[in-house]
């Protein structure tokens, strides 16, 4: 079983529904168990445009190939109805595949660490969230997230 992190982001819809939506598909996915969800977190566009985001992170235990996992993930966005109408556009869903286990994997199709994952305070801060200790190959989570901390991100709070 490897530990994998999912970054989960929607900015069209109900992006809060679209992102529970998403980690349910995720824990109901075969090959996928013992799924945590960090909180909440809404954010300004970064190098995109429209509404704002609802970000999230899942960590997942997994008997996927890093290949598999992606294909999946792919999978419960096309459900979504994500479209790729052009780069950065915005979206109902995206799932990008963070970390998974300490492998680094450079395919044409994926690259895994994420490789703007390390800038992105939507990912590095519902990350610590689960995994404080977690040290990038940049660094360790606080010392990224206060190289990125001009990124605004508010918590969204708990319902139900
Ligand atoms: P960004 O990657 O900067 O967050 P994005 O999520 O908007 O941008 P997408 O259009 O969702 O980019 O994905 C483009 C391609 O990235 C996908 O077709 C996929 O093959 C590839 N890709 C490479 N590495 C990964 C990864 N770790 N997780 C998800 N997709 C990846
Ligand atoms: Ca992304
Ligand atoms: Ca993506």
């Amino acid at each position: 079983m490897i530990t994998a992190y999912i970054g989960l982001g929607a900015n069209l819809g109900d992006p809060l529904a679209s992102l529970r939506q998403a980690a349910q598909a995720l824990s109901a996915t075969p090959g996928i168990t013992a799924l945590r969800l960090s909180r909440f977190y809404r954010s300004a566009p970064i190098d995109s445009s429209g509404p704002d985001y609802v970000n999230a992170v899942a960590e997942i235990h997994t008997s996927l190939t890093a290949t598999a996992l992606l294909a999946a993930l792919q999978h419960i966005e096309q459900d979504h109805g994500r479209l790729r109408p052009y780069r950065n556009a915005p979206r109902t869903l995206d799932l990008d595949l963070l970390l998974y286990g300490n492998q680094a994997i450079d395919t044409p199709g994926l690259t895994v660490p994420h490789p703007r994952m390390h800038e992105r305070a939507f990912v590095l801060r519902p990350l610590h969230e689960l995994a404080p200790a977690l040290q990038l190959r940049q660094g360790t989570l606080p010392v990224l997230l206060q190289a990125c901390s001009d990124q605004i991100l508010s918590v969204i709070p708990a319902q139900d």
